[in-house]
C-alpha cells in the first residue's frame, strides 16, 4: 500500500486516537483483518463477527508489529477507533484509490466472476504492475482490502464486485471508482435472496451506472449474449464495448468447440485482428468468461494475438473450479466444488462428457457427483430435475445425487428421463458418496463433482484424490 501516517488516516476515517504516542508514524501495510496476516508497519482492523471479536487479537496484532488497529472501542494498544469499521475501512481505500494512477476494472455477474477477475489479472500483467484479490474478496470488507495493497507503481487495480442485494454495487462502486466496468451475466445464482431476475439485472447494473462518461475514458464491457446485461447499455454514459458470441459483438468467438481433452477452443475476433485461442481452463462457460478479458485487454491496448496467447496459457489462480487432478491408478477427479447454479452445472456437465469421451471409448466411465443448487427458490424443484435430466441426455454413465430434497430431485430427473435405474444413485451425504466411489471407481473413469457452496463437495473430492 502506499505509505500514510496514522495523523492521515485518522483524519480520512474521522476517527479519535487512542494510546498513540506518535502519530506521525507511517503505516506502509499490509491492512489486513486477520491478526494472523499481520505485518510489521501494517494496519489491523478489528472486526466483531459472529463467532469472533477482532478486538480480542489487536494486542497480539500490535505485538507483532501493526503500527495501530482501527477498532471500535479503546483496546489497550495503538488505536484508531470509529463507529462503524466497515465504513472506515471503506473511506480508507477510497482515499488511497483516489491518490493511485491505477485504472480501475470493476467487475460484477451472476456467475464467473472470480475465474474473469483471475483471467483479466494474467492478461494485464503482461502490460504492467496489477493487483486483484486472491480467490473471493468481493464485498464490502474484502474489495477496500485488496485496493488498498495498491502501490504507487500499480497501472491497474482488478476488483471483483459482488452483491446480495440492490445497493451493494453501487457503494462498492462509490469505495473505488471504476473506469473499466464489467458486467458477465444476469443468471439465476442467488434467485432467491434477490426475488427474481430483473431485480438482480438492477443491481448488477449499478456498476455501469458509476462509470464515468465516455469522454472521461469510462467503458461499459457488456455481454451481447445476455439480453438482460446487454440492456444495460442504456442505463451508462460510458461507450459500450459488447462481447460475445453474437456478430454484433466488437469482442467475439466463432467456431467455439471443446478440443477432445474437453478444453474450450475458438477463434477470437477483436477490431485490431483475429486469434485462435486453445484454453487450459476447462468449460465452456470460459469461452464467455475470457471474452470479457479479452475486451478488457483490448481496450487497454493488447493486440489480438498476445491477448490469445495470454487466454490460452491463463490457469486457475482460485482452487476447486474445475481443477483436474489425475490419480495414479488412471482415476480423473475433475473438483468445481467451489459452487453451482444451472448454468454451470450445463457447462461442466459438457466438459465431463468432453473428457470422458476418449476415456469412454476405452471402456472408461463419466460420473456426474452433484449436490444441491443453493437460493433458486421457487425454481428449485424444476431446475433440479432439469439438470437430472440433463445427466442422461448427455449420456454420463452414472449419477451420484448427494444431499437431502435437492438431491432426491436430480436422482429422480434422471430416472424419469431414461430408463435409468442402478446408474443413479442417490445418498445421504459425502461420506456415503466417498465410500460408494471407492468401491465402484475403476481406472480410466472420468469423475465431476460439483455443487454449491454450502454443500462442502469438495471433501469428497479431496477424499479421492488423498485417500484420507
Ligand atoms: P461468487 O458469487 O461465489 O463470487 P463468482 O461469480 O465469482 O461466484 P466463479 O467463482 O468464477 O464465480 O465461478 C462459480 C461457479 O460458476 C463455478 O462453478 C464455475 O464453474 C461457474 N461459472 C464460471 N463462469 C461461468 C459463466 N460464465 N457462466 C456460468 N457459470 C460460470
Ligand atoms: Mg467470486
Amino acid at each position: 500500500m502506499i505509505s500514510l501516517s496514522l495523523a492521515e488516516i485518522t483524519r480520512i476515517v474521522g476517527g479519535q486516537q487512542h494510546d498513540i504516542p506518535d502519530d506521525g508514524l507511517q503505516v506502509t501495510g499490509p491492512v489486513v483483518t486477520d491478526s494472523r496476516q499481520v505485518r510489521p508497519g501494517g494496519l489491523f482492523v478489528a472486526i466483531a463477527g459472529d463467532r469472533v471479536d477482532g478486538h480480542e487479537f489487536a494486542a497480539g496484532a500490535v505485538a507483532t508489529g501493526a503500527a495501530a488497529v482501527l477498532a471500535t472501542r479503546p483496546v489497550g494498544v495503538p488505536a484508531i477507533v470509529v463507529d462503524d469499521v466497515v465504513a472506515a475501512l471503506g473511506a480508507l481505500a477510497r482515499a488511497v484509490v483516489g491518490r493511485l494512477g491505477a485504472t480501475v476494472v470493476g467487475l460484477t455477474g451472476s456467475a464467473g466472476k472470480t475465474s474473469t477477475k483471475d483471467l483479466i489479472a494474467q492478461l494485464l500483467q503482461r502490460q504492467g504492475p496489477t493487483v486483484w484479490p486472491e480467490g473471493n474478496l468481493n464485498n464490502e470488507i474484502g474489495l477496500p482490502l485488496t485496493a488498498l495493497r495498491a502501490e504507487s507503481s500499480t497501472r491497474h487495480l482488478v476488483l471483483e464486485m459482488g452483491a446480495r442485494g440492490v445497493g451493494h454495487i453501487r457503494y462498492l462502486a462509490e469505495l473505488t471508482p471504476p473506469t473499466i466496468g464489467v458486467v458477465l451475466n444476469v443468471g439465476t445464482a442467488h434467485i432467491g435472496e434477490f426475488g427474481g431476475r430483473e431485480r438482480i439485472a438492477e443491481a448488477k447494473g449499478e456498476l455501469v451506472e458509476a462509470l464515468p462518461a465516455a469522454s472521461d475514458g469510462g467503458i461499459a464491457v457488456l455481454n451481447a449474449d445476455d439480453p438482460y446485461v446487454r440492456a444495460m447499455a442504456s442505463r451508462t454514459k460510458a461507450r459500450t464495448v459488447l462481447f460475445g458470441e453474437d456478430p454484433e459483438a466488437a469482442i467475439r468467438a466463432e467456431n467455439v468447440r471443446l478440443t477432445e481433452t474437453g478444453r474450450p477452443a475458438f477463434t477470437l475476433h477483436t477490431p485490431s485482428g483475429c486469434s485462435d485461442v486453445t484454453m487450459r481452463l476447462y468449460g465452456e462457460h470460459h469461452v464467455s468468461n475470457a471474452l470479457a478479458a479479452a475486451a478488457v485487454a483490448h481496450e487497454l491496448g493488447m493486440p489480438a494475438d498476445e491477448i490469445a496467447t495470454a487466454l490460452s496459457e491463463a490457469g486457475t489462480l482460485s482452487r476447486w473450479r474445475m481443477e483436474v487432478t489425475e490419480r495414479a491408478d488412471g482415476v480423473t477427479v475433475v473438483n468445481d466444488a467451489y459452487n453451482a447454479n444451472p448454468e454451470s452445472m450445463r457447462a461442466a456437465l459438457r466438459a465431463l462428457v468432453a473428457m470422458g469421451a476418449a476415456a469412454k471409448a476405452k471402456g472408461g466411465r463419466t460420473w456426474a457427483v452433484l449436490g444441491e443448487m443453493a437460493e433458486l427458490g421457487e425454481d428449485s424443484l424444476a431446475e433440479h430435475d432439469a439438470v437430472g435430466r440433463l445427466v442422461v441426455r448427455l449420456n454420463v454413465s452414472k449419477l451420484v445425487a448427494v444431499g437431502g430434497r435437492e438431491a432426491a430431485w436430480l436422482d429422480m430427473g434422471a430416472k424419469n428421463e431414461g430408463s435409468w435405474g442402478e446408474e443413479s444413485v442417490h445418498v445421504s451425504d459425502a461420506r456415503a458418496a466417498v465410500d460408494l466411489l471407492r468401491s465402484e471407481l475403476r481406472p480410466g473413469d472420468v469423475v465431476l463433482v460439483k455443487a454449491s457452496r454450502s454443500v462442502g463437495l469438495e471433501r469428497v473430492a479431496a477424499a479421492l484424490l488423498d485417500g484420507d
